[in-house]
């Protein structure tokens, strides 16, 4: 980046360094390319951000620029595409990740065991050893891990390891002894206690609602290890272009480390919460949803419920049994009831409802509830519906109705693929992961990485949503490749799509007249290249509200001052 100072050669060095103070500046030649919010893509090559931070002209090629201005941004022909929105991210969990053990890359189960001896020798003054990532499927095991194996590698201390999805944990003796889990503890509503074959000993994985039966004996995150998780978090957006996520499931300490962060001046990114339930939800916002915050950057905006699980852990909902589980159709987290009521609580007080839904069924159900309750909640609510991962075909039509959003996570399709293969047979593929579909029926189609599930890697994301293909290019031709988008479409799935996905089309999104100036430094132009080189895209520069935020030669900006307005 080139901060060149028009008229004022003595510019204080300290403003080189850290970010331009406030000040109109010009941010020129570049190859700029952003949503019409029409379905298309329009150019630009020169941008005017205001000093507070908003865009007050887009330039084309020879269009004139303003002679005064306090610093010119060279862009040396690089490309600027607009700050990439995360419409289903959870925050705090995405920064824990990088704080405890990951074992995402780890494909087998003995490697993952290694790694867990290595991580309980490093780490003696943990109480517990806490960590996730992990995942069966890439270990090549066609069934879930075990208490005894995990204790060959912790010894005496007890351990929560969360699989990739977040559905269930993988838990030692130690652990199951903490959380008094035996052969005579019922499976909880909502959950499972897998047992170990002919018998009714816990088996040492606990899906969904029975992970709290020892979570709640595990020691609490100080709001230190918040603080600390949250930096790690902003970081890991704006390394990869991230400018604003939908946080799902934000608790009232998640909002307060947000709210500390603001308050310092640390809030880099721009994080719009949805809460963790509805006692969260009225915890945080009260009477309804809070105003924009802190220059924009944080939002409580609605509730995020759960209505079913993943299809990894068999715990999606599904209108018939799992292929390859024939006594299994998977289990609702909520009654149809309580799904209502819930919905309606939040509706009543304008804020908007997000509803995780995986399985058929729970789409089927949540689609009704969406029927249901838009008669007596009139008006514009944007009732989300969180993956909508597996939607039986005669209910995709229902998407475009009451202007529900289809809130999905692309690259899941392309890490999903074998295992949604398994679970499902080959009839019910063709309404999984069917986002071109669900965008053809007039929802509106919201892209997010669902991180610390995947990476939070729009340009992934992209590459995944335009060719159905894995990162190894696998499947050749892509998978159900009926449901491949354009790059315009996918780009609008992460930027315009996901803005309105979060009643904040109004402000970000796109690059135009009046929006935030949050834009990106990127090193190719995504709309020309091959899906393989798209993934690769490298960001080189995030700029929020018209500031640097970070660079790939400097890294993160300092923090600047972000005053409660
Ligand atoms: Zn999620």
């Amino acid at each position: 980046m080139t901060l060149r100072p028009l008229a004022a050669l003595a510019l204080p060095l300290l403003a080189i360094c850290a970010y331009p103070a406030a000040a109109d500046v010009l941010i020129d030649n570049v190859r700029g390319i952003s949503p019409d919010g029409k379905g298309g893509l329009e150019r630009f090559t020169g941008l005017l951000v205001n000093d507070d931070g908003r865009i007050a002209a887009v330039y084309r090629e020879k269009e004139k620029r303003p002679k005064k201005v306090a610093y010119k941004v060279n862009g040396k022909g690089r490309v600027v595409v607009p700050g990439m929105i995360d419409a289903h991210a959870h925050v705090m969990d995405t920064g824990f990740a990088k704080m405890t053990l990951d074992l995402s890359a780890t494909r087998s189960l003995d490697e993952a065991l290694a790694r867990i001896t290595a991580y309980v020798a490093a780490h003696p003054d943990r109480a517990w050893i806490e960590g996730g990532g992990w995942n069966q499927v890439n270990w090549g095991l066609d069934r879930m891990p075990t208490a005894a194996e995990l204790d060959r590698a912790t010894g005496g201390k007890p351990a929560f390891l969360t699989r990739v999805d977040g559905h269930a944990a993988w838990v030692n003796s130690a652990a199951l002894a903490a959380g008094k889990v035996t052969e005579t503890t019922p499976d909880p509503a909502g959950g499972r206690i897998e047992r170990l074959p002919g018998s009714k000993k816990p088996a040492g994985v606990l899906v969904d609602a029975a992970q709290a039966l020892v979570a709640a004996k595990m020691p609490k995150p100080r709001p230190s290890d918040r603080d600390t998780a949250f930096g790690e978090a902003q970081l890991e957006f704006l390394k990869q272009g991230v400018t604003a996520v939908a946080d799902m499931g934000t608790t009232i300490h998640d909002w307060q480390a947000y709210r500390r962060a603001a308050d310092a001046g640390n809030l880099r990114i721009r994080v719009i919460a949805y809460a963790h339930g509805v006692d969260d939800m009225t915890l945080i916002g009260g009477p309804g949803p809070t105003p924009w915050l802190y220059d924009d950057r944080l939002k409580m905006q609605g509730v995020k419920l759960y209505l079913d699980g993943a299809l990894g852990s068999r715990g999606a909902w599904l209108k018939t049994s799992y292929a390859d589980a024939p006594d299994v159709t998977g289990l609702p987290a909520l009654s149809e009831t309580q799904l209502g009521n819930h919905m309606s609580r939040a509706a009543i007080d304008n804020f908007q409802v997000a509803v995780h839904a995986i399985g058929d069924k729970a789409n089927e159900m949540v689609l009704d509830t969406i029927e249901q309750l838009s008669a007596t909640y009139k008006g514009d609510r944007r009732w989300r519906v969180e993956h909508a991962q597996v939607v039986d075909p005669t209910d995709i039509p229902r998407f475009g109705e009451h202007g529900t959003i289809a809130s999905m996570q692309p690259q899941h399709q392309a890490s999903d693929r074998l295992m949604a293969e398994a679970r499902l047979g080959p009839d019910r593929l063709t309404g999984a992961y069917a986002w071109k579909s669900l965008g053809a029926s007039g929802a509106t189609l919201a892209f997010g990485s669902d991180t610390p599930v995947e990476p939070a890697q729009p340009f992934t994301g992209m590459s995944v949503a335009i060719s159905r293909q894995g990162v190894d290019g696998q499947p050749v031709g892509g998978w159900q490749p009926q449901e491949r988008l354009t790059i315009g479409e996918a780009m609008a799935a992460y930027t315009t799509g996901a803005a309105y996905a979060m009643f904040a089309e109004d402000r970000l999104g796109r690059l135009a007249r009046g929006k935030r100036a949050d834009f990106l430094f990127i090193d190719r132009d995504p709309t020309t290249a091959t899906p393989e080189s798209l993934r690769q895209t490298k960001v080189l520069e995030t700029w929020i509200n018209g500031q640097q935020a970070w660079s790939a030669t400097r890294g993160a900006a300092k923090p600047g001052s972000s005053s409660p307005r």
